[in-house]
């Protein structure tokens, strides 16, 4: 059934994407292109950010069902993770302007060559980063924080996991609740829909991805204060021998 569930959402997220996909494209253009026109830019944005939102919820549907359907693996490659965390990171420096939100990556090096994959670390960043930008209000403050460990403290071997935490000053999460947040569709104030949208879908699939990098997640927070989630990643040759 997970098969044939996957099949469906494949088709139908094809059907979404072409069109999402024809939308993006020119309102990029005018944006660049009409960018002194006045009021132009404001409502092409609008455009686009609500376009991106459906395109990205498009995806995590899709990612979902190919987590069901078990087809999801690892995709192992050798490279600069350091670079690569950094430039995610960098992503969302323009948003943390504009929400008036102080923003800093603290890394122990700037370059790091090893075995990581790219894919699964952008999406499980991606969804960290969101909410943390979602559910902190201006004025707040955002860390990244990235670390090399090793999982025997004291070896003199390369470094095994990495560790990377995001903390926010945002509204936080009820301690009663702190359990529930990396189930599906589970959202802790849904009513407000408006305000935060969202599905409650971000956290169950980056839980479900950091298990199938075998690593851990997990989540400190305390309400009205703010959050941090902590994930831990082999980063070690040895771990992936079948990848
Ligand atoms: P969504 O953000 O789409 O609602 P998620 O699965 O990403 O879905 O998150 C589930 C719920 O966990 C959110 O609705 C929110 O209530 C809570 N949450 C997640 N991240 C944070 C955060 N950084 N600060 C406060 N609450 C959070």
């Amino acid at each position: 059934a997970d098969q044939m569930k996957l099949r469906f959402f494949t088709k139908i997220s094809h059907e979404f994407r072409t069109p999402l996909t024809l939308i993006l494209g020119p309102v990029e253009k005018l944006i660049s292109e009409l960018a002194s026109h006045p009021g132009f830019t404001e409502q092409a944005l609008v455009i686009q950010r609500n376009t991106l939102r459906l395109m990205n919820l498009i995806n995590q549907f899709l990612d979902l069902s190919r987590l069901d359907a078990g087809v999801v693996k690892l995709n192992i490659s050798k490279g600069d993770l350091f670079k690569y965390i950094h430039g995610i990171v960098n992503a969302y420096q323009f948003i943390s302007h504009q929400k008036n939100i102080e923003y800093n990556f603290i890394s122990a090096s700037d370059s790091h060559i090893c075995y990581f994959d790219a894919d699964k670390i952008e999406k499980i960043l991606y969804n960290l980063l969101s909410n943390a930008f979602k559910f902190t209000p201006p004025g707040g403050k955002i860390d990244v924080k990235v670390d090399l460990l090793n999982k025997e403290p004291g070896n003199e071997k390369e470094p095994d996991t990495l560790k990377i935490t995001v903390s926010d000053t945002g509204k936080g999460i009820p301690e009663e609740l702190l359990s529930r947040i990396f189930e599906r569709f589970y959202q802790v104030d849904s009513k407000k829909y408006y305000e935060s949208p969202g599905t409650g879908i971000g956290l169950a699939l980056t839980h479900d991805l950091v298990s199938i990098y075998r690593g851990q997640i997990h989540v400190e927070s305390t309400s009205g204060k703010g959050s941090s989630f902590i994930v831990s990643l082999p980063i070690d040759r040895s771990s992936f021998k079948e990848e």
